[in-house]
């Protein structure tokens, strides 16, 4: 299918999109971030054509790099701590991954700079016990300034006399809000005049060139960064990411128009996990908590956090399915499930016994809600080696249909183990 394909995250992120993106990639000659920053992060096992598995770490760059026909592009919704863009760049390469004359970024990309990492931590520090949690990269200052008209943008850096003297306004606005903090401006600004340099081969109108590679018939696939329930609209507010993580981020951060949107592909992990703070109605504060975080291997790539687990939250999903309106599914880590004898899933919030329409905005009320779960019997067998639907138990597969019934919508892709191999296809029609 030409024009362009979006692989989404459908929950509080860490669903193993990155996956899905690796394997899709091979199909594709762009991969695209549209938004967030270095705070997402993706871990790819790939296995080379010699069997050789390297696992990879990706961050800010796209997860597509990995084949090598792919280009990426990071667009203009981005925000990008350029050191760190450079480092990812560097470890790729060391284990092998030369991708770096295959990166593009837009010009209209704003910049994270040190000093915002800076004031993300005294941020959270004004918070104290309401902190939200975050990955301390500068990203939610980054955006800040974008919304107020002050941040930097990658285009800026090609003039170094102005930029050095925004620069400074920039640093000295942080001075006035947060009190004097240790910040070496001068040495900051000659380190991005040597930065720009290295930059410059990257750096395109990124309208330009996606325009003319899905008019040319090339293959565009983006990879959402961060998930729904993360958006600043639409996630549980404030404990969110500072961006735009739904389908119309996809469209801003990109500069594309919907129409050109092919296939949207949601990515649901079988349970459901989160990590910081903020509410998550079916979290499992026992031994089911425990066992999901330790089978799923429940830690961060960005940060090394625990993540919070719980049962799949059919609620959740079908908010989620309203706002991004996938096409079709791709359950992960099915797996994880294996070996429980019993599993839950939330499908209905209840206060004062009534059943709550959509998933609601206010907090205090969701922290309100009774979570109605239906119990599904377990298949205590492990699924990682199965390649064909028809092969899994019958009680996994009832898993499965009861969330396409439940959602009504396909699940086109199932994980069935961290490879790339373990990967079932029920019934792929994305190219
Ligand atoms: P992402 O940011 O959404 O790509 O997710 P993460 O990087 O947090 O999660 C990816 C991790 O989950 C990697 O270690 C994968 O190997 C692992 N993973 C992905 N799919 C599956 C699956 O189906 N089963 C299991 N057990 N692990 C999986």
């Amino acid at each position: 299918m030409s024009g362009v394909t979006v692989v989404l995250g459908s929950q509080w992120g860490d669903e193993g999109k990155g996956k899905l993106v690796d394997i899709l990639s091979a199909d594709f000659d762009v991969c695209a971030r549209c938004a967030g920053g270095n705070n997402a992060g993706h871990t790819i096992v790939h296995t080379n054509p010699e069997g050789i598995k390297t696992t990879y770490a990706f961050h800010l760059l796209p997860s597509g790099l990995i084949n090598p026909q792919c280009t990426g592009l990071i667009g203009s919704g981005v925000v990008i701590h350029l050191p760190s863009f450079f480092a990812e760049l560097d470890a790729l390469k060391a284990q092998g991954l030369d991708c770096g004359h295959r990166v593009f970024i837009s010009d209209r990309a704003q910049l994270v700079f040190d000093f915002h990492q800076i004031v993300d931590g005294l941020k959270e520090i004004e918070l104290g016990g309401s902190s939200i949690g975050t990955t301390k990269k500068g990203i939610g200052p980054a955006y800040s300034g974008k919304a107020s008209r002050s941040g930097l943008r990658i285009h800026h850096l090609f003039d170094h006399d102005t930029f050095a003297e925004k620069f400074r306004k920039l640093v000295e606005g942080r001075f006035k809000r947060y009190g004097h903090f240790e910040y070496d401006t001068e040495g900051e600004i000659q380190r991005y005049k040597a930065l720009a340099d290295r930059l410059k081969p990257h750096v395109i109108d990124s309208v330009v060139y996606i325009h003319n590679a899905v008019s040319s018939g090339k293959r565009v696939l983006v990879e959402g960064a961060n998930a729904l329930m993360l958006d600043i609209d639409y996630g549980t507010y404030p404990f969110v990411t500072s961006s735009s993580t739904t389908i119309g981020g996809v469209c801003t951060g990109l500069g594309i128009p919907p129409k050109l949107i092919k296939n949207t592909i949601g990515v649901v992990k079988a349970y459901t996990t989160r990590v910081g703070g903020g509410p998550f109605p079916s979290e499992q504060l026992n031994d089911v908590g425990v066992h999901l975080q330790e089978v799923g291997r429940e830690y961060g790539t960005t940060t090394g956090r625990r993540r919070r687990c719980g049962w799949l939250d059919l609620v959740v999903l079908k908010y989620s399915c309203l706002i991004n309106g996938y096409d079709c599914l791709n359950l992960t880590k099915l797996d994880v499930l294996d070996q429980l004898a019993e599993i839950k899933v939330a499908v209905k919030y209840l206060i004062d016994g009534k059943e709550v329409p959509g998933f609601p905005a206010d907090l205090e009320l969701l922290s309100k809600v009774e979570v109605q779960y239906a119990t599904l019997p377990g298949w205590q067998s492990s699924i990682e080696k199965v390649t064909r639907y028809e092969d899994l138990p019958e009680n996994c597969r009832m898993y499965v249909e009861f969330i396409e019934d439940y959602l009504k919508l396909p699940v086109e892709w199932i994980g069935v183990g961290p490879g790339r191999e373990s990967m079932l296809c029920k019934n792929t029609n994305v190219n």
